[in-house]
């Protein structure tokens, strides 16, 4: 016996592009059906509770960058349970010569920082006159940087940047792929100074923020309450477990044939919106020609490990009055950096206590991220040992390793997208999405799928009035 549906959407993942996206879409009005591979959804997002302690797998924060988000946090009544993050968090350091300096954060400060010398700062200032690139190709962030800011600032804050937002490098990183806004910058302003102020006053009339002056929230019990709320608005919805056997063309749109313990079902849909993981192409039982598909199993995720300690006394020998320290390449450290969680939020460790999250791996040392917890958790704590001056052992111990953490927009990623785009138009009704496209981001993500909802609903008024038409 095999279980028959006809619904209008089926979202194919539940990460939080899925689930965004499922909410947008319900929100207009359609009827929606969730597939997921694991037992459990969120994908990336997953809070672990444990003696008091919060630990993030996956997002520690998000930034408060469009009211896109608020409308969604309204939509499943959270928005009481959002916490920004303290004001000390604006705060964060870089180490430089085994030590932590504050990433400055005003002009004054950066004429005073010992981060950068003096070479440095008067090759940043010189920026607005050197010249835009005229052959628009696609160029690394690493040249990208040397050319208009200089070495220094690659090696001392963009390739330690870089390492906390991608878990990646400024040399493989295209930078109109993966920092479009930074690219669009130089195309439309001709320098990235003179485009930040103007680009600013743009932002103010949209009632935007861009991510430098955005503020970080979570929620009182972590990233997870998102994924809860989700969760519960589609619980008759999401089918989790799901073993996908079929995605094929019919009737105009998509039959989908999988299987949930042991039981057959088949959804007959006019809109398919894929959110998988670029990598999981390489497995989806797609009936459909799909030029990307070869191209999207491409896209490097390097695998990363998240090391979560608890101490329940502070252990630190100096002060935690920020967001953490990020590690450049050129200091020859292991970890990539460590976020100074308790400092950020309330409620991650108990009273007196100190939370901490360490990456380690990457791009920059990927066979690092797959070494076993205890050498993982040893090389942690001895760089924070050097670092932080904290010899005790911690309380909690928490270790994530992530195979495939975070997509890399390398050179040449747009094409990829050209491909996507293509094969989007070669099949009505088809969506992909994730977060491979657009931003890697929970905010990006958020409202990417907020703009592929109006997107979708658009489209298929079209396509249906176009149907009556016929
Ligand atoms: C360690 C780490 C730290 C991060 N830190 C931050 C941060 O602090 N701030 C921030 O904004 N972003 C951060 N990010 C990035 C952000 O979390 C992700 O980009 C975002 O959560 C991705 O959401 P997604 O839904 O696009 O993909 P995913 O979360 O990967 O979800 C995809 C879903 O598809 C499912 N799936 C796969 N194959 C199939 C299949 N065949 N059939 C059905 N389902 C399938 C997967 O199981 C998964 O649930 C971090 C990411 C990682 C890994």
């Amino acid at each position: 016996m095999c279980n028959k549906i006809i619904t209008d959407a089926v979202i194919v993942g539940a990460g939080i592009s899925g689930l965004a996206t499922a909410h947008f879409l319900t929100r207009e009005g359609l009827q929606v059906r969730i597939l997921e591979k694991n037992n459990r959804v969120g994908g990336n997002i997953y809070t672990h509770r444990v003696d008091g302690f919060l630990a993030e797998y996956g997002p520690n924060s998000m930034l408060d960058t469009t009211p896109i988000l608020h409308q969604l946090f309204a939509d499943l009544q959270i928005e009481d349970q959002v916490e920004y993050a303290s004001d000390s968090a604006k705060k964060r350091y870089i180490v430089r010569g085994g030590r932590l300096h504050p990433l400055p954060m005003s002009p004054f400060a950066f004429l005073k920082t010992q981060l950068f010398s003096p070479r440095a700062k008067w090759r940043l200032i010189k920026e607005p006159f050197i010249s835009a690139s005229v052959n628009g190709h696609d160029e690394s962030l690493a040249d990208f940087v040397v050319r208009r800011l200089g070495t220094e600032f690659l090696d001392y804050a963009i390739d330690p940047f870089v390492a906390g937002v991608y878990a990646g490098l400024p040399e493989k990183l295209s930078v109109r792929s993966a920092f479009p806004k930074l690219y669009d910058l130089e195309v439309k302003y001709g320098s990235l100074i003179r485009g930040a102020i103007r680009g600013a006053r743009e932002r103010r009339k949209r009632a935007e923020r861009s991510k430098q002056s955005a503020r970080l929230l979570s929620f009182k019990d972590g990233m997870g309450a998102l994924i809860r709320a989700l969760e519960q608005r589609f619980h008759e919805e999401i089918f989790t477990g799901v073993q996908l056997l079929r995605i094929q063309q019919r009737n105009g749109g998509f039959g989908i044939a999988f299987r949930v313990n042991e039981e057959e079902w088949e959804i007959e849909t006019s809109l398919l919106v894929l959110t998988v993981p670029a990598y999981a192409y390489a497995e989806l039982p797609l009936e459909l020609e799909l030029t990307s598909r070869s191209l999207l199993t491409t896209i490097y995720y390097p695998p990363l490990a998240m090391v979560f300690f608890g101490y329940r006394k502070n252990p630190a020998r100096i002060p935690l009055d920020g967001f953490g320290f990020l590690i450049p390449r050129k200091e020859g450290r292991r970890i990539l950096g460590t976020l100074w969680n308790s400092s950020i939020f309330t409620n991650r460790a108990p009273e007196g206590g100190v939370a901490l999250t360490s990456f380690v791996g990457g791009g920059r040392q990927p066979d690092l991220a797959r070494l076993p917890e205890e050498e993982l958790t040893a090389l942690v704590r001895e760089d924070l040992r050097d670092l932080m001056g904290i010899t005790d052992p911690p309380d909690v111990v928490i270790v994530q390793k992530w195979e495939r953490a975070i997509p890399q927009y390398e050179l040449g990623h747009h094409r990829i997208i050209e491909h996507v785009e293509r094969d989007e138009a070669r099949y009505p009704g088809l969506y992909i999405s994730g977060n491979f496209r657009g931003g890697i981001s929970v905010s990006d993500c958020i409202k990417n799928a907020y703009e592929l909802s109006q997107r979708v609903v658009e489209e298929h008024r079209i396509r249906i009035l176009k149907m009556e038409g016929d």
